[in-house]
């Protein structure tokens, strides 16, 4: 018999909590009132406190890629509760229990959350992002920030745009959940890049104007950065003239065209 019953409906209605952590990452905590997966944990106490303040057992760690930032808590969270640790095939990670690539799954069935698992090198090698399709999430660590992008520590500029792109062919309502809050200086940085984009100017207000109130201006969504974020514009006519005039940039090849974009944005104030 078909019934569909409220409580079917609640157990599956998540929350993601953002958990300021170090100057400016953000660790992410996905709960339903009762369990809790917790994204990248570079250190353990401010997840520690979390958990015990709204009466959470930790179920599950998912981690991005293997800087010490995002990965630096586990040790002591798995002394706390032993639990599955999900991850890059990255041997030098300790602590995983179930190691990820291309089209894998990540599942935590304490709280009804299948993440699908994409790779996206470039900020290191190991880089991976997970995307709740049913709940429009996507954990994307480093890689894609709000209005801009990781460094290139590890990959290539081509590996990069590859993996940006596949961020980018997500639906455009996807929250983009990243673990920095870089987002003022980004879009400074990509004003300076893209001067004739209304859009950019007004998100940069929207985004100073949160910041000033305390609040976090993640998460972001696909259809925002592809709207804003530069480094998935850099097909942009506007954008590869900014680079030409004041970058040198020869060549109109859009991977050449990051690259520039990423140099010039490593050295801007
Ligand atoms: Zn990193």
């Amino acid at each position: 018999m078909l019934s569909a019953k409220p409580s079917d409906i609640s157990r599956n209605a998540l929350s993601v909590v953002a958990i300021p952590a170090f100057a400016d990452n953000y660790i992410w905590l996905i709960h339903n009132g009762e369990h809790a997966a917790v994204v990248d944990p570079g250190d353990a106490q401010p997840v520690l406190d979390v958990l015990i303040s709204r009466n959470l057992t930790l179920a599950a760690i998912l981690l991005t890629h293997h800087h010490a930032d995002h990965v630096g808590g586990v040790p002591h969270l798995l002394r706390h509760r032993p639990v599955p640790v999900w991850g890059p095939r990255n041997p030098s990670i300790g602590g995983i229990t179930n190691h990820l690539g291309e089209g894998d799954h990540a599942s935590v069935p304490e709280i009804g959350l299948v993440l699908d698992v994409l790779e996206v090198p470039g900020h290191t090698l190991d880089h991976i992002a997970y995307v709740a399709a049913q709940e429009g999430w996507v954990f994307c660590g480093d890689t894609l920030f709000a209005g801009g992008c990781g460094r290139l520590f590890e990959g290539s500029a081509q590996q990069m745009t590859t993996s940006l792109a596949k961020l980018a062919r997500l639906p455009g309502d996807t929250a983009v959940y990243c673990a920095h809050e870089y987002t003022v200086a980004n879009l400074r940085f990509a004003v300076a890049a893209e001067p004739g984009n209304s859009l950019l100017h007004a998100r940069l207000l929207a985004e100073q104007t949160k910041r000033s109130h305390g609040e976090p201006t993640i998460p972001s969504t696909i259809e925002l950065e592809k709207q804003t974020n530069p480094f998935l514009r850099n097909t942009e006519a506007e954008i590869i003239a900014t680079l030409q005039n004041k970058r040198g940039l020869v060549s109109g090849k859009p991977v050449e065209a990051f690259a520039a974009l990423r140099e010039w944005k490593n050295a801007f104030r």
